[in-house]
């Protein structure tokens, strides 16, 4: 018998606004747990952003797992993960446990960043997993060594799901790492390097069309070939499949890399998992609330 698991997945809050309509959302649809994918704050002035952004969530009483983006400190996401997880059994933080048992999958957290250098969520492959080797209060991803533990473990990879922050570097124009739609160029972005002088705007056209993602995440991901990328950062929604081909929602697919849209423009995004030992077939569908 295969079995289904509907996820409920957010990214990107910020400023927040959407959470208590998103939550009841996801309630009406009935998933079955709930990610969050980083940057549930904006500007980091202790938990209090925090713990207001995720409660609309805890409060479902759907198991709700979240990871920090590259706008949470290590200190405040921590104190915050700390009273939530006092107040809802229901919550996890993922930063800690990086492989978990849902259903019949796996799942795999990568939270934090590559690219940001402040960042206190990092991914790495140099640094010893724990505390920074600058001595702060860091949390540092070793892919390399995460990686390690799951062939040492003999995780099966084929239902297992990654949700990161940060999506794979990926080199296709659709992809869930590029900035802009292909489309969106010539209304709006091209408007714009008219202004520019002619070597610069070579550069600003490569720069907006090349994958914002994470090489880390990218060659992580791939090499374990993992069908089913969830992730965030990229303020745009997108859905392709591992080959760059887009997919419309309700579409079945063997493999996903999907980013829900920001949330603090309302939108969230329900992915459909069918399982039967390996993953067989994936679909999705948006929401936006207003
Ligand atoms: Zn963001
Ligand atoms: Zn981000």
């Amino acid at each position: 018998m295969s079995q289904k698991t509907k996820i409920g997945l957010f990214a990107d809050n910020h400023e927040g606004g959407y959470e208590k309509c998103i939550a009841r959302a996801m309630q009406d649809h009935s998933v079955d747990l709930i990610v969050g994918l980083g940057d549930i704050i904006d500007v980091d002035n202790g938990p209090g952003d925090m713990i207001r952004n995720l409660s609309p969530f805890c409060r479902t009483k759907i198991p709700t797992y979240v990871i920090p983006g590259n706008h949470e400190s290590y200190h405040t996401w921590h104190e915050a993960c700390k009273f939530l997880g006092l107040k809802y059994p229901n919550f996890h933080d993922a930063t800690r446990n990086k492989i978990h048992a849902f259903n019949n999958l796996n799942m795999l957290f990568i939270p934090g960043t590559e690219r940001c250098i402040e960042g206190e969520f990092r991914i790495s492959n140099a640094c010893k997993s724990g505390l920074h080797k600058n001595g702060m209060n860091h949390y540092v991803t070793n892919l390399k060594q995460l990686k390690k533990e799951i062939l040492k473990h003999k995780l099966n990879l084929e239902r297992t799901i990654l949700f990161c922050h940060d999506p794979p570097e990926q080199t296709y124009k659709n992809g869930t790492d590029s900035l802009i739609n292909i489309e969106d160029i010539s209304t709006y972005h091209y408007s714009d390097l008219i202004k520019i002088k002619d070597d610069e705007k070579e550069l600003y056209e490569q720069e907006i069309l090349m994958g914002q993602g994470s090489t880390l995440v990218r060659h992580f991901a791939f090499s374990l070939n993992l069908q089913v990328i969830l992730s965030g950062h990229i303020h745009r929604t997108s859905a392709i499949t591992l080959d760059g081909i887009d997919i419309l929602e309700n579409q079945k697919s063997k493999s996903l890399l999907l980013n829900p849209g920001p949330a603090n423009e309302g939108n969230y995004a329900i992915v459909h998992v069918e399982s039967n030992g390996t993953i067989q077939l994936v679909n999705y569908f948006r929401g936006k609330v207003n």
